[in-house]
C-alpha cells in the first residue's frame, strides 16, 4: 500500500471505530487532512464542535488562527498534515481522557505518523505535547526542537489557548515563526542520518512579521 493509501484506508477506519465511548456522541470523526507527503504534520487535541459537523480539522475559531500562524509562517495548509490526539469529539468539548487517548493514538496516530514520516511533528497543546514528551511544562519547552524516537518534535501552545489567553500570543506567534528555520535544521540533520536528503522548497518567511488580525 503507498502512504496515500494507508492513510485513506486509516480515515475509513476512523469513522466507523467504536473503540471508546466517544463515538457514541460524534456526527462525524476528523481523522485529519493533507498529504501523504506532508514534511510538517500538526497534532492537535480533538475536534470540537465545527470539526464534529464538518469532519475536518481546525475549522472553527482556533482553525482560523491556525491558519494565520501558517500563513505567517510561509506554509499553506494545504503543504501540511493536520490530526489530532483523538478523532472524535470530546463531549461539550471535554478534556479527552487518557485511555481515550491512548486507544486513540495507539490504534490510528501512531500508522498515520509511520506512513507520513514527516520531518517535523507540531504537537498543539499539552494532551499532544504528552503523547510524545509526557511530564514536561509546555510554558518550560514551547518552540524547542528535539528528537523523540525517529521524529522531531516541536511543542507549541494550543492555538484556542493563545486566543483565550492574551499573554500567550507572542510566545505562539515566536513559535510560529521559528518553524521554516527548524523545518532546515530537521532536514539537515535528516539528510545526515539517511544519506538522502528531500528536495522540496524551504517555506519563505515573509520579510516582516505580520500583525494578526486577531491580536
Ligand atoms: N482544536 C483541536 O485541538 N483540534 C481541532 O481539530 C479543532 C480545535
Amino acid at each position: 500500500m503507498t502512504a496515500e493509501e494507508t492513510l485513506a484506508q486509516l480515515a475509513k477506519e476512523i469513522s466507523v471505530c467504536t473503540k471508546c465511548a466517544l463515538h457514541r456522541e460524534r456526527k462525524k470523526a476528523v481523522p485529519g487532512e493533507g498529504p501523504a507527503t506532508a514534511e510538517i504534520m500538526f497534532i492537535g487535541e480533538g475536534p470540537g464542535f465545527h470539526e464534529n459537523e464538518q469532519g475536518r480539522p481546525f475549522v472553527g475559531a482556533a482553525g482560523k488562527f491556525l491558519d494565520q500562524l501558517l500563513e505567517q509562517a510561509g506554509v499553506t495548509r494545504a503543504d501540511v498534515f493536520i490530526t489530532n490526539v483523538v478523532k472524535c469529539r470530546p463531549p461539550g468539548n471535554r478534556d479527552p481522557l487518557p485511555d481515550e487517548i491512548s486507544t486513540c493514538c495507539d490504534t490510528y496516530l501512531e500508522n498515520q505518523i509511520k506512513a507520513i514520516n514527516p520531518g517535523i511533528i507540531v504537537t498543539l497543546g499539552r494532551f499532544s505535547m504528552g503523547r510524545f514528551i509526557p511530564n514536561a511544562k509546555i510554558s518550560a519547552i514551547h518552540g524547542q526542537m528535539r528528537k523523540v524516537g525517529d521524529h522531531f518534535v516541536i511543542p507549541m501552545f494550543h492555538p484556542a489557548a493563545a486566543l483565550h489567553q492574551a499573554a500567550l500570543k507572542p510566545a505562539i506567534l515566536a513559535d510560529f515563526a521559528k518553524l521554516p528555520e527548524l523545518l532546515k535544521e530537521a532536514r539537515a540533520a535528516k539528510g545526515k542520518s539517511s544519506g538522502e536528503n528531500k528536495q522540496a522548497e524551504v517555506p519563505k518567511q515573509n520579510d516582516e512579521p505580520k500583525q494578526l488580525d486577531l491580536f
